[in-house]
């Protein structure tokens, strides 16, 4: 897979899931991020190819304007760097599959985790919308999240976004941008 760079980030948002749009949504539009979130997202665009320099670039732009470029050298770089494992452990982290994603437990203010499975009907659908997805794979993936079948109805959303089946199913929000660059790409 190629390397993205911090620039092409917004022009690939439409082949995000929810789990990852809303956080994009969320870091430019509060320019701000909790760990978890930064977490999140973080290891997902390491995971579609953003190499860590452009990381660096990419969350300072983002933070920048409610945080100067030194307050933010002090206190996000080295959570960048640490997901690169540059810092810490030095681990190659990898990014979350939905499992692991679904199973947290994001607090008040905290926007990471699973939205089909952390937001309510009515919030869910509007998200959705927000998204362009078609009306009635909304309806479809609401009622999914609600029985409790949140990879389920990531898939009717995909499928919503895509006008086609996603025949693998979801299980990863890297699969579901792999999925999604074959057919938008
Ligand atoms: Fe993200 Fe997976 Fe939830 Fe879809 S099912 S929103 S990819 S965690």
């Amino acid at each position: 897979r190629g390397e993205v760079s911090a620039g092409q980030i917004p022009s690939l948002v439409k082949s995000f899931p929810l789990c990852m749009a809303n956080l994009y949504d969320h870091l430019h539009t509060d320019n701000h991020l909790r760990h978890g979130g930064r977490m999140q997202f973080g290891l997902f665009l390491k995971g579609i190819g953003l190499p860590m320099d452009e990381a660096l670039k990419f969350f300072r732009a983002e933070f920048a304007p409610k945080m100067a470029s030194d307050k933010f050298e002090r206190e996000h770089a080295y959570s960048v760097r640490y997901n690169y494992g540059k810092e810490g452990k030095r681990q190659d982290w990898t990014p979350y599959s939905c499992i692991k994603i679904i199973s947290q437990t994001p607090g008040v203010g905290d926007y990471h985790g699973c939205p089909y499975k952390t937001m309510d009907a009515p919030s869910l659908d509007a998200a959705l919308r927000r998204l362009r997805i078609d009306p009635k794979k909304i309806t479809e993936a609401v009622g999914k999240a609600k029985g409790g079948h949140f990879q389920l109805a990531c898939a009717s959303a995909w499928a919503g976004a895509h006008a086609c089946s996603c025949d693998t199913g979801i299980n990863h929000p890297n699969q579901y941008y792999d999925e999604s660059r074959k057919v938008l790409d």
